[in-house]
């Protein structure tokens, strides 16, 4: 019964008992995991104010060999959020992102970049609160990505030919993308400022284009948002438990 030590980012937590959490965490090492924090209600208790949702924290805990769920031993606050808890959007948001997390990420399987990413994402909102639905926007496109839904945005996906500039390119209902000679009357034409505001998510980290896109308007914000939520309705089969108002 090894312990574990690890980076990991708070989801969500369930009161269980009297005393305890079950807490729903996104760790670097492992990925989704799922533990028991034991005493973690009493009014004194080894784990403080770190198991607050979307606090980073340096995580010890052990795995009992064939159980799901593990047992916290040890928390240490590497960066928390509490500041911007007074802000109900932002709430809302940092649940929502949760919420996807726990739909899309396989348990016990790590992944880094999904953790970099994400932390990168809680960051840009922390330095820029106002840009809040432009970063949801940038975390649904890379969690998509990541996790193998995001349609090709640089080549057909029945003829493989890369897209030219300017090129006009069809979203199907299955959200890929098509050159006009192979999407045979299917599909409707997705905007020029849309396609290319998706490759930019693609380019920069979410501050970067969190700036970029203060001068986009809104109507391809919107668009986008169409976008990415349809293709999370399509792969989850339902729309999001929780849901931030998507356009500003
Ligand atoms: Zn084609």
């Amino acid at each position: 019964m090894a312990i574990v030590e690890t980076e990991a980012l708070i989801l969500r937590t369930y009161n269980l008992a009297e005393a305890d959490k079950i807490v729903v965490c996104l760790s670097r090492s492992h990925g989704l995991i799922r533990g028991v924090a034991k005493g973690c209600r009493k009014l004194r208790n080894r784990f403080g104010a770190s198991l607050e949702p979307f606090t980073l924290i340096n995580l010890a805990y052990y795995q009992k060999e064939n159980q799901e769920l593990v047992s916290f031993r040890h928390t240490e606050i590497l960066r928390s959020h509490f500041n911007l808890s007074s802000d109900a959007s932002i709430l809302t948001g940092f649940a929502y992102m949760g919420d996807l997390l726990i739909e899309f990420s396989p348990p016990h399987q790590a992944n880094d970049t999904l953790f970099r990413m994400t932390n990168a994402c809680l960051e840009a909102i922390a330095e820029h609160p106002d840009d809040l639905q432009t970063v949801l926007r940038y975390f649904e496109v890379w969690l998509l990505k990541i996790e193998g839904f995001l349609p090709d945005l640089r080549r057909c996906a029945d003829c493989h030919r890369p897209f030219e500039i300017e090129e006009t390119v069809y979203v199907g209902r299955d959200h890929a993308l098509r050159c006009n000679s192979c999407r045979d009357g299917r599909g409707g034409a997705m905007s020029k400022s849309l396609h290319a505001q998706l490759r930019t998510v693609e380019k920069l980290p979410p501050t970067k284009f969190a700036e970029e896109a203060r001068g986009t308007g809104k109507e391809t914000k919107r668009e986008m948002a169409e976008l990415t939520h349809q293709i999370i309705a399509r792969v989850l089969e339902r729309l999001p438990r929780v849901r931030p108002t998507f356009v500003q």
